[in-house]
């Protein structure tokens, strides 16, 4: 069982911003409000990720670190129709399964917390511990016991640049929830939870630059059952934003041709030619016209209808971009 988690795990986690990448959707998936990162050494030394979502009772806990469990889908149809972030049930085992883990949670309307480790996929028993209603993971020597993968991970700086990148993109997802970061015990980033619209544009401002908000334009438009809404950026001299593209379909980050081609068609067409723009979009639609379900990175997505999707993206982005241009 081990050596599957293991094997798992090498599917997954392959570095330190997909465990980050694997807890902070747990903590989102768990309603929590206020998620905080704490890493140390790239996240080789350790990954802490707290937050103040519903909790696991103690009973759960060893539920929550078992191969294949979840709490997230009852039945093989819920598949179609997952709304939560992770549904395999697979991350805290295939990540318990490579590190010195430590789960504590507080159940909502409980009075006690509880601890459970898990050491290189030896369980501990459960005890009892103090904690607010919420749950802290610690990942601690991750791959201590896979060499081959351990002998992967570079250099600090370039594993907590993937960490911060990934927590730029989760917290443009979520404008709603605080992110904190920190590096070695020194605050990296502070996103403080937008609940309009304007204060949406400062933490896009946050992680794209301050220059973005001004050199862009509000994207809203629905239309077959389908709405984007977002900012583009428009022609600038500078090219630092080429790679600043967020696209997410229903919360979720997504890179896929279609998409990209649309967008590229639309700028091209109106704009200008062979330039990146750019971009946070948002593309929500019904869970049952995209498949999620394709690769465990999930950062694929299959459209039932693409040529449909394909047209609503350029027809929406060409209308805005061509208004500029009148
Ligand atoms: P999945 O997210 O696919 O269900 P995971 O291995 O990531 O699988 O998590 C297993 C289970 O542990 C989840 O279904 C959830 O019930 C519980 N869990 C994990 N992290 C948290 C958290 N931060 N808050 C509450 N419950 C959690
Ligand atoms: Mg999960």
């Amino acid at each position: 069982i081990e050596l599957i988690n293991q094997i798992a795990a090498g599917e997954v986690i392959d570095r330190p911003s997909s465990v980050v990448k694997e807890l902070v959707e747990n903590s989102l998936d768990a309603g929590a409000r206020r998620i905080e990162v704490d890493i140390e050494q790239g996240g080789s030394r350790l990954i802490r990720v707290r937050d103040d979502g519903g909790g696991i009772g103690e009973e759960d806990l060893l539920l929550a670190v078992a191969a294949h469990a979840t709490s997230k889908i009852a039945s093989f149809d819920d598949l179609e129709h997952v709304a939560s972030m992770g549904f395999r049930g697979e991350a805290l085992a295939s990540i318990a399964s490579v590190s010195r883990f430590r789960l504590t949670s507080r159940l909502q309307g409980q009075e006690r917390a509880h601890q459970l480790e898990v050491d290189g996929g030896k369980l501990q028993p459960v005890r009892p511990a103090q904690h607010p209603v919420g749950s802290s993971v610690e990942i601690r020597d991750l791959f201590y016991n896979v060499p081959a993968r351990r002998k992967f991970m570079r250099a600090e700086r370039t594993e907590f640049a993937h960490i911060d990148d990934l927590l730029k993109s989760l917290a443009l997802a979520r404008r709603g929830v605080e992110f904190r970061l920190s590096h070695n015990g020194k605050p990296v980033r502070l996103l403080r939870a937008a609940d309009t619209l304007d204060q949406g544009l400062l933490r896009v401002a946050e992680v794209l630059g301050p220059e973005f908000p001004a050199r862009s334009l509000r994207i809203d438009h629905a239309a077959a059952g389908m709405q984007l809404s977002g900012w583009v950026g428009l022609p600038t001299a500078s090219r630092s934003m080429a790679d600043s593209q967020y696209f997410y379909v229903n919360g979720r980050l997504v890179r896929d041709k279609i998409i990209a081609h649309a967008v590229r068609q639309a700028y091209a067409d109106v704009l200008f030619h062979g330039r990146h723009p750019a971009f946070v979009l948002y593309l929500e639609l019904d869970p049952a016209g995209v498949d999620v379900n394709v690769h465990p990175a999930k950062h694929e997505v299959r459209f039932r209808e693409q040529r449909l999707v394909h047209d609503f993206l350029f027809r929406s982005l060409h209308e805005a971009l061509a208004e500029t241009r009148a």
